[in-house]
């Protein structure tokens, strides 16, 4: 077991997604001067460039990803919306709807980034890896199984969860999701599924905006089986590590998942443009590490996390390499250089209305499992 080690996913047309012709999350125009999309390879190919430069990368087993097949993606999407990104991508659409952009080949690359998931779980499977971070783009958790949104073509974990299930033979699934957004597509793609247990953590109605409430816990067979812990705008390390503690952990545990995956978004961090939250990067790597030990406890330490928001370029490089150093138990030399002015927020730590929120979540824990 000690021989294997984190496996790691990259490619590089994962930064020729091409989402240029908006400024921030819209289109440009008269109105709106053209400027950069806020999703666009910059933050992304700092994380690859940083974990190049600290060595860390090279200690990894480097995955190379291959595409997601019509098959593979219509196990959580319908075909219709498959099809649909393929022609409107392929007429020249800029969106696939609801602000999700499109480029040149952005089809393509996005079944890549879908495909990076699964290439993953095919190694975790054959004994290959211990467990495995993805650094694929475009993101994956708002696309519902019809649509595209925010960012988002496909469901990258959701089509991860199916293939996981249905070729691999793992029977339930636990998706973890602490981007600062709503996983709004997990959550409807798996509403009325008992076998893959949902767990968003995100700030409260930040996108989308009607989204994500705590009394929001799946339906029919499902209900029960999705949760969500809506954290007010100016949470820090207190509320995070408590919602994990006292919510996100204690259901999986009741859960029992024979794989877990976590939507590892860095757009809680302290600086992204996108949100209002104070993570640092010790944060992130003790966050990892609380779910790394649930792992190894319920799953013989089975884990794939894989990339989703994060936005501010000079900062999530050194997030993302806490998470993978402790996904991979190796420390490298680099500090963050960002670290202290993080932890100097105010309010860091656990406040009372974060509780009263998180409190009011823990009372949907107890239906799982039993
Ligand atoms: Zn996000």
């Amino acid at each position: 077991m000690s021989e294997q080690k984190t496996g790691f996913v990259w490619h590089e047309l994962y930064m020729w997604h091409n989402t240029d012709g908006h400024t921030l999350f819209l289109p440009s125009g008269i109105a709106l001067e053209p400027y950069r999309h806020v999703e666009n390879p910059d933050a992304k190919r700092r994380v690859k460039n940083l974990l190049d430069a600290s060595g860390l990368s090279a200690q990894l087993k480097s995955i190379v990803p291959r595409k997601a097949s019509f098959e593979d993606l219509t196990r959580a999407h319908t075909s219709k919306h498959v099809t649909d990104v393929k022609v409107k991508n392929e007429q020249g659409a800029r969106d696939a709807g609801n602000l999700a952009p499109l480029g040149q080949g952005s089809y393509e690359i996005a079944c890549l980034s879908a495909g990076g998931l699964l290439t993953a779980l095919d190694a975790i499977k054959s004994g290959d890896i211990k467990n495995a971070y993805a650094l694929v783009r475009p993101p994956g958790h708002h696309a519902e199984a019809d649509l595209s949104m925010g960012f988002c073509i496909f469901n990258n974990g959701a089509v991860a969860a199916r293939y996981a299930q249905s070729v691999l033979g793992y029977k339930k699934i636990a998706i973890i999701d602490w981007d600062v957004h709503h996983g709004n597509g997990t959550q409807a793609i798996f509403w009325d599924d008992p076998s893959v247990l949902t767990v968003s953590l995100h700030q409260d109605r930040c996108f989308p905006p009607d989204s994500g409430y705590i009394q929001d816990n799946g339906g029919g067979a499902g209900a029960g089986f999705n949760l969500n812990v809506p954290l007010p705008p100016g949470s820090g390390r207190g509320a995070y590590l408590s919602a994990l503690e006292r919510v996100a952990l204690p259901a999986i545990e009741r859960f029992k998942p024979d794989l877990i995956f976590v939507a590892c978004g860095y757009d809680a961090g302290a600086f992204d443009p996108m949100a209002r939250q104070m993570l640092s990067s010790d944060t992130f790597g003790e966050m990892t590490a609380l779910v790394k030990g649930t792992a190894s406890r319920l799953c013989e330490g089975r884990m794939l996390l894989y990339h989703e928001g994060g936005y501010h370029a000079e900062t999530v490089p050194y997030f993302a390499l806490r998470v993978i150093e402790e996904l991979a138990d190796i420390r490298t030399n680099i500090e963050d250089p960002f670290l202290m002015a993080a932890e100097a927020l105010g309010g860091q730590d656990l406040q009372p209305h974060q509780t009263a929120m998180i409190d009011q979540a823990t009372i949907n824990i107890d239906a799982i499992g039993t």
